[in-house]
């Protein structure tokens, strides 16, 4: 949520206190409480601005799948995995992608936003090598920042390899999943290749690169993907994690419901509510314990995922090109669901319209379309279209309880929670 210039004034100049807010210095600063009018005025100006920067093609975030293979093999994940590593003729012609969007850029924002996914995008490591190589070239030539993320399993990722990542592909966070103490890891993602100890090798990498300064551009998230066969064993698994020094700013953890994925039906999902009180304690006791949690998003989203952009792809290993990442692996609907080819679409344009982009305009305009009046659209935009058509409810957990979650950072920031019956 942005504040007010007015209201930012009126704390440094020392007319709001923190110590001392109340209704009247709030409303005071221009803070109190708004119109169905003024509520409808900034519901309307976010999904216009959302619409806007959906049709945005001189913005521009891509993401690759070097590899369609993963090495394990979760219960949950609903993909299918395939042999095979994208090939130098379909790298060159997601280079070329690259080059056309460059070439739309604004002079405003000349910076380009690069996903490695996969299956275990490091299977396909001399792959992101060569890319990394191109868009470096290309970048380079045309004075255009750029930088990467990654969603890995993180059994290959050593320090040095992320080192690599770091230099070559200016890797600058990774999201590593781990889904309990090692028992509970294993069975939730067992090796391919039969049992191997994964667990501590991946939580020996982090440490590597928590502890090396040449990974120090990266940042580190940990996310829990939760269901009913490992909720009761997540304390154990947060036990280890504390003793192995990830109690820091350094890792940021990230507790997610499992959910159906794809076109595949999750098994042992957790039911939302129960999931949200679980997660708040859960969020309570890793904030005591002096870990970095992620507690609702602080800033207003521009769109809500990759396939609500007409400035965003996706491009398979085998060169076909998406809008969902949920489709890309899912059995059934490959490839159906994909807007062209990258042998076949002219690198110059943008990406064909997909299923979604027109999401932010649909929730301005139609009157059966969801989210009429949630007070935290700024912040969500509506999560996942896919979901919403679907027939699901893909509210974000933080959404029921936010209350009790800025009790948390307001005790992060010195101040002392109020009982939420007494302040109503
Ligand atoms: S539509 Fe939903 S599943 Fe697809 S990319 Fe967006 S958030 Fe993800
Ligand atoms: S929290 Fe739910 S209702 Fe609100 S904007 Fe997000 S998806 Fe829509």
């Amino acid at each position: 949520m942005a504040l007010e210039t007015e209201l930012v004034e009126a704390i440094e100049a020392g007319a709001v206190n923190p110590q001392r807010w109340d209704l009247e210095a709030l409303r005071a600063a221009g803070l109190g409480p708004c119109s169905e009018t003024q509520i409808e005025e900034e519901r309307v100006s976010v999904l216009r601005r959302q619409s806007a920067r959906s049709r945005d093609v001189t913005k521009f975030s891509l993401a690759i799948m070097p590899t369609s293979q993963c090495n394990l093999a979760c219960g949950y994940g609903g993909q299918a995995h395939r042999a095979g590593n994208m090939s130098p003729a379909i790298e060159d012609r997601a280079l070329a992608r690259v080059r056309g969007a460059i070439q739309r850029l604004r002079e405003s924002h000349r910076s380009l936003s690069i996903g490695w996914f996969g299956g275990e995008p490091l299977l396909g490591f001399a792959s992101i090598r060569r890319l990394s190589e191109g868009i470096r070239n290309l970048t380079s030539e045309a004075g255009v920042a750029w930088t990467s993320h990654m969603a890995t399993n993180a059994v290959y990722l050593s320090a040095d390899k992320a080192r690599i990542l770091a230099e070559e592909s200016h890797l600058r966070a990774i999201e590593v999943t781990l889904d309990g103490p090692p028992t509970v890891h294993h069975a939730s993602r067992p090796a391919k290749s039969g049992p191997q100890e994964t667990f501590s090798r991946i939580v020996q990498n982090l440490r590597d690169i928590g502890d090396s300064s040449a990974c120090d551009a990266i940042e580190i998230s940990i996310r829990i993907n939760v269901h009913q066969g490992n909720m009761a064993s997540t304390p154990a698994l947060i036990s280890i994690l504390e003793d192995n020094g990830f109690a820091t700013p350094r890792f940021l953890i990230n507790v997610v419901p499992v959910h159906d994925w794809g076109s595949s039906h999750a098994e042992g999902k957790v039911a939302a509510e129960a999931f949200q009180q679980w997660e708040l304690e859960l969020c309570n006791d890793l904030d005591l314990r002096g870990f970095t949690v992620s507690l609702f998003p602080t800033s207003p989203i521009e769109t809500p995922c990759l396939a609500t952009s007409l400035g965003s792809e996706l491009i398979a290993t085998n060169g076909r090109v998406f809008t969902c990442t949920e489709e890309v692996l899912s059995p059934g609907l490959d490839p159906s669901s994909s807007v062209g080819h990258v042998t076949l679409l002219d690198p110059a344009l943008p990406r064909p319209a997909g299923t979604y982009d027109s999401w932010s305009e649909d929730l301005l305009t139609s009157p059966t379309a969801p989210c009429p009046s949630c007070a935290v659209l700024p912040l969500c935009g509506g999560a996942c279209p896919k979901q919403w058509r679907e027939g699901k409810t893909p509210c974000p957990t933080w959404k029921g309880t936010m209350p009790q979650r800025l009790d948390i950072l307001a005790r992060r920031l010195g101040l002392e929670p109020r009982d939420h019956k007494e302040a109503a």
